[in-house]
């Protein structure tokens, strides 16, 4: 029951090869018991609890966690490099890379660039809605006034 050494033996039980691994590992080492497991075997943060100290960053093998600004509202809830295809077979709710989100259209700022398949967001994007609404697989998570997430 450890991500790290599950990754080791085959690469895990997920499909999806930037997937969390759902065994825990963030949540036993965050020396301020900010992280549990949900029913769906993915961690959620306490974010009143949660000082940045950034160890669960540095302890998921898969490179999933990642600090951002108590005052960032919208976040990507997807890591996955892959290509459209190989995104569909395995996942729902993953970015398939369509760039969508970083056309003038939809973003006029253009805060949002395309790297290696993933969008790349400033902390900052306030023209965010129609990304978040137009989005194919309904990847963005906005977070409410107490910093709560929600897809
Ligand atoms: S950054 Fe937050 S969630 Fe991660 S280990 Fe530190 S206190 Fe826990
Ligand atoms: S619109 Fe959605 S699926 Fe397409 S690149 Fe942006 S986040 Fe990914």
């Amino acid at each position: 029951m450890d991500c790290r050494a599950a990754l080791l033996v085959g690469g895990g039980a997920k499909a999806c090869a930037f997937g969390c691994l759902g065994l825990g590992s963030c949540a036993a080492a965050c020396p301020f018991d900010a992280i549990t497991m949900s029913d769906r075997g993915l961690p959620v943060v306490d974010e009143e609890q949660c000082t940045g100290c950034g160890v669960c960053v540095q302890t998921c093998p898969r490179g999933i966690m990642e600090l951002i600004p108590r005052t960032q509202k919208v976040y990507l809830g997807c890591v996955s490099h892959d290509k459209t295809r190989a995104v569909k077979a395995v996942c729902d709710v993953g970015c398939i890379g369509c760039g969508l989100c970083s056309r003038p259209k939809i973003t006029p700022s253009g805060a949002v660039r395309m790297e290696d398949n993933l969008p790349v967001l400033p902390p900052d994007w306030s023209d965010y809605e129609t990304a978040v609404e137009k989005c194919p697989s309904k990847v963005f998570v906005v977070r409410d006034a107490a910093g709560l997430g929600h897809g």
